[in-house]
């Protein structure tokens, strides 16, 4: 049994649905999990969706039409016949979203974990009816019901007890029904639900989490997550020219790797892998023939070139004590209680005597309830508009290369890992003179 995972962009279209449609024809002699994220960007959008709604901003009419449009459009290319009753689903997926969007309930991370959801749910209802239609019968399973996580919305933790219990049952079930055996389980990726019912989300790209979940649960023989590059390449080929394809990895390097941001998997995606010898593919789903990269336990030393990781939109933030006092282990354990509170993620750290300056994803909101609480002890200073690069496998080359000109606000390097957190050198503007 397999653990397939889709992302935004291998469902962004009418045509890419029926590429992985195609794709799973490939495999149709197995038993299959396929764990399918939003389509195309609608998460992003689902969460203008939020904001407009949480603070009652006029624009929320129109953020709902931008989703409800775009998956209007996919129907249309995948069902020429209107009278499919897919057509209803999703009509009453989109009263659904319009009613929790017009009652704001809870605090923001909570309603954001009411709608955000609904991505994963149209991908998921949308796809299986086109499946099943063109001959690929599958079984629409509600991850919410499998997967059971504690309430820390936005970032919920898998209770792996009480899910391992629930997807070992249900999976076989479905896989082994004496009645109407099925093959095929459709799944949302990223999305799970309290033990009382609560819908809760794993955090940002955390579909390729879900596909691990549901390997490690099912003891399945591998995963394969079909993305819209070669395999795993030495650096996102948005931002780098000349990357390259890396064949084979062990576990060890790719944990590393998508802690640093490498957004080829979501950081939690290893370990339920590594613990049970699972092994992970990362394919194209443009050419699915090819051989892709394989991470696996390994005991041959991984293939050693520069891997580059860019972070965009980080913010520096410097607290420095107002009395001249040292940062202590007791300040250290002040800031971060606050951080944990805020659920910020600490990407790099530093301290002097007095200061203590740590770079992180731009906070937002959040920024504002951290100020407030922390400035009652430390003076606060900070820039926007940083870019983190971390190169792990540096060589002094491959540094000067990335960041000459580059105004360097932090720096830090071990025996394997280069990071800097910088902005870019910009062109001093040239200042007009006006005569008058
Ligand atoms: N749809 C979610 C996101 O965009 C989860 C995922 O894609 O993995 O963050
Ligand atoms: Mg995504």
């Amino acid at each position: 049994m397999k653990v397939f995972k889709f992302g935004g962009a291998s469902v962004n279209s009418a045509g890419a649905i029926k590429n992985v449609t195609s794709i799973l024809r490939l495999y149709r002699d197995e038993n299959l999990i396929v764990v399918i994220s939003a389509m195309g960007k609608i998460t992003n959008a689902l969460e203008k969706v939020v904001d407009a709604a949480f603070f009652s901003k006029p624009a929320l009419e129109a953020e709902m039409m931008t989703v409800e449009d775009f998956h209007g459009q996919i129907l249309e290319g995948l069902f020429p016949q209107k009278g499919h009753p897919v057509f209803e689903i999703v009509a009453q997926i989109f009263e659904d979203i319009r009613k929790s969007a017009h009652h704001p309930i809870g605090n923001y991370d909570e309603f954001y974990d009411r709608i955000v959801p609904f991505g994963e749910i149209l991908s998921t209802n949308i796809i299986s009816a086109y499946l099943d239609e063109n001959g690929l019968k599958n079984y629409l399973l509600n991850a919410g019901e499998v997967i059971i996580t504690n309430d820390r919305f936005r970032d919920a933790a898998v209770d792996w007890k009480i899910t391992d219990g629930k997807i070992s049952k249900t999976v076989s079930g479905i896989f082994e029904s004496p009645g109407n055996p099925q093959n095929l389980i459709i799944t949302q990726g990223f999305i799970g639900n309290t033990q009382d019912g609560k819908p809760t989300t794993l955090g940002r790209e955390g579909s390729d989490f879900t596909a691990s979940v549901f390997a490690f649960c099912t003891n399945a023989s591998e995963v394969i997550v079909w993305k819209d590059v070669a395999g795993l390449l030495n650096a996102d080929p948005v931002y780098f020219s000349d990357t390259i394809r890396i064949p084979r990895l062990s576990y060890r390097e790719a944990i590393e790797l998508s802690f640093f941001g490498a957004k080829i998997l979501h950081p939690k995606t290893i370990k339920p892998l590594q613990n049970k010898s699972i092994p992970l593919r990362i394919k194209s789903f443009a050419d699915p023939l090819s051989e892709g990269s394989l991470i696996q336990e390994s005991d041959v030393s991984d293939q050693i070139v520069p891997f580059l990781i860019l972070k965009k939109d980080q913010m520096l933030i410097s607290f420095s004590t107002k009395d001249f006092s040292f940062i202590t282990e007791e300040k250290l354990y002040r800031l971060f209680g606050e951080f944990t509170r805020q659920n910020i993620k600490v990407n790099l750290m530093q301290n002097s005597a007095i200061s203590f300056t740590v770079c992180v994803n731009h906070p937002g909101i959040k920024l504002e309830f951290l100020i407030k609480s922390l400035s009652v002890d430390f003076d606060i200073k900070y820039n926007e508009n940083l870019e983190l690069l971390t190169i792990r496998h540096f060589n002094n080359d491959v540094i000067e290369k990335h960041l000459k000109g580059c105004n360097i606000f932090l720096e830090q390097r071990s025996r394997k890992t280069f990071q800097a957190a910088y902005i870019k050198f910009q062109e001093p503007k040239i200042k007009m003179q006006h005569k008058t």
